[in-house]
Order: C-alpha cells, then sequence, then structure tokens
C-alpha cells in the first residue's frame, strides 16, 4: 500500500500569507516551493486544518493590498508586522 503524502494547494492566500508571517523563507518563489516547505514545517495531522486557516486568514483578515494588521491576533508572530509596525501606527 501506498501511504498519501500530505500535501497543501498553495493559491495566492497561502501563498501570501505564509510568506507574511515567516512560514516559510523568502526565497521560496514559487508556489511549489512554498507547499514544499509548509508541508515540511506542518505535522501531517494538520496540514488540512493549516490550509483551511491561511486560506480564511488571507481572505478576511491577512488581504492583499491592506491587510488588517490592526484586528490580526498574529502581530508578535509575523515577520511583515514586525517589519512594518511602525508605518502602520
Ligand atoms: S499581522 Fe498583518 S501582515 Fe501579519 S498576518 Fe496579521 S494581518 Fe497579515
Amino acid at each position: 500500500m501506498v501511504e498519501k503524502q500530505p500535501n497543501m494547494a498553495v493559491d495566492t492566500h497561502v501563498f501570501r500569507v505564509s510568506k507574511r508571517i515567516g512560514l516559510v523563507s523568502q526565497k521560496a518563489s514559487t508556489p511549489l516551493a512554498v507547499e514544499k516547505e509548509l508541508v515540511k514545517n506542518i505535522d501531517p495531522s494538520l496540514i488540512h486544518k493549516a490550509h483551511h486557516w491561511l486560506i480564511l486568514h488571507g481572505r478576511y483578515t491577512c488581504i492583499a493590498r491592506n491587510p488588517k494588521c490592526r484586528e490580526c491576533g498574529l502581530q508578535q508572530a509575523c515577520q511583515w508586522f514586525q517589519k512594518n509596525q511602525f508605518a502602520l501606527y
């Protein structure tokens, strides 16, 4: 029996949010590279939930043009916020 590898489809939300937060390196410049790093760094049992979380967070909070950092609970963990917080407040 072939064991199924966990995978994570990287759409625009997953790509953007993963890079902003710092879940993947800035060198990951393609969806495939981001997927490989996410799968490597997230426990296989959490991949499915993490995928949904990243999509929803990107859709409603960490939106492309104006991320809602003021209401985001990830400020302290987010690399993008740590670099840009002085421009936001
Ligand atoms: S702090 Fe801002 S940039 Fe970071 S995950 Fe939250 S909304 Fe996105």
